[in-house]
């Protein structure tokens, strides 16, 4: 049986700072086959889009960094770029992203922070999948060449996959491009034209040109939309929409592409979900809304199904924030399912897919410390 560790949000003393609870979590058991001395090891972490308020603290990226290195790990930083056109598109835009919400990409990370696809976002291999509907995915080419990986995801809702935690930041977080375009074909868009103000905050994020302005108004061809959602994260006023039927195949395809990865890693792979500013907008998002649970600490485990099984539940038994949208939804109480008010979608489809791509199993031990 998987086992989770919670390492609970509150510090009260010195020996409960960041820096001490990430030593901690570095000390498990798990960690031996993942920090090893001369083998390398990625870390993957979130680089928000600008605008995203709530992002992790970029300290929690370096001291990890730092304490894999103290104990002989080759470690770098890494992620994907973004599939819509926003600042994080391509390379030089990722690391100018990066760099302005704090990564000391040259000191504090020695310059070993890089995308997982290249500059172009494009550099990697097509790698078959074993499920129903990928056929395959682009996987970037440093996480071929990678030996051992952790996942270190900032959890918030999502609003396809209900929690963005371990398997979503695993299954779309080292493709290139093309291969999130693959994960993402599932997907139509839908334009309510009625609600529509014509403010043009979505234009320059459509990758495609499948939304254009004609001078007088915004107009949509989905035939030429690849369902990266940058148009539905940035309007305003909610007009674009996602058709239901393609969630489920999405939420599934997520698993399919982890499965891709961890098959194709050489070494052995392990999670950490911090669950701290757990924000309804992803890290995606140009904006976010306040927290509408407190912090909550800090979830780890060798098992990303099992760690984002027990990571949803946590949110879900946790009383929400006063004034945040769990109280404009009534969710504000223990056991209340504040994921599907806030999402209208739960995990729960993209765990069971999980478990059937043997990437990880929801029965699990939960180990806790204060
Ligand atoms: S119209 Fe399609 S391709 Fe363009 S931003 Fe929206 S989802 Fe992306």
């Amino acid at each position: 049986m998987s086992r989770v560790y919670w390492v609970k949000g509150r510090s009260t003393n010195i020996q409960k700072s960041l820096t001490a609870k990430i030593a901690s979590i570095l000390s498990l058991e798990e960690m031996a086959d993942v920090v090893v001395p001369n083998r390398s090891l990625a870390i993957k972490a979130n680089v928000s889009e600008l605008g995203y308020g709530h992002a992790l603290p970029p300290v929690a990226v370096t001291a990890l960094f730092e304490q894999a290195r103290e104990r002989g790990a080759t470690a770098l930083v890494t992620d994907s770029g973004s599939l819509f056109k926003g600042p994080r598109f391509d390379g030089h835009g990722w690391t100018d992203s990066a760099i302005v919400q704090g990564f000391g990409i040259g000191d504090a990370l020695d310059n070993q922070m890089m995308l997982a696809g290249g500059f172009t976002n494009e550099e990697g291999r097509f790698c078959p999948s074993d499920g129903d509907h990928l056929g395959g995915v682009e996987l970037g080419s440093l996480i071929l060449d990678i030996s051992n990986l952790i996942v270190l995801s900032h959890i918030t809702a999502h609003p396809l996959v209900g929690v963005a935690g371990a398997v979503y930041n695993l299954g779309m977080g080292l493709l290139t491009r093309t291969g999130k375009s693959r994960v993402h074909s599932c997907l139509e868009l839908r334009f309510d034209e009625n609600r529509c103000d014509g403010s043009r905050a979505c234009l320059s994020y459509c990758p495609t040109g499948a939304l254009s302005d004609d001078g007088s108004r915004v107009s949509f061809d989905p035939r030429i939309c690849n369902g990266c959602l940058g148009c539905f994260m940035s309007c305003p006023k909610g007009a674009m929409s996602i058709t239901p039927p393609g969630i489920a195949e999405f939420q599934e395809s997520v698993a399919e592409a982890a499965a891709v990865v961890m098959k194709n890693l050489r070494g052995k792979a392990f999670f950490i979900n911090f669950l701290n500013s757990v924000t309804p907008q992803s890290d995606d998002y140009p904006f976010s809304d306040i927290p509408f649970v407190p912090d909550l600490g800090i979830l780890a485990s060798a098992d990303p199904v099992a760690l984002d099984w027990v990571t949803w539940q946590v949110i879900q038994r946790s009383p929400g924030i006063p004034g945040s949208i769990a109280q404009d939804l009534n969710v504000l109480h223990e056991g209340s399912d504040k994921i599907l008010a806030i999402t209208g979608n739960t995990p729960a489809r993209m765990l069971e897919y999980g478990e059937k791509m043997a990437l990880g199993n929801t029965m699990c031990e939960l180990l806790i410390s204060e």
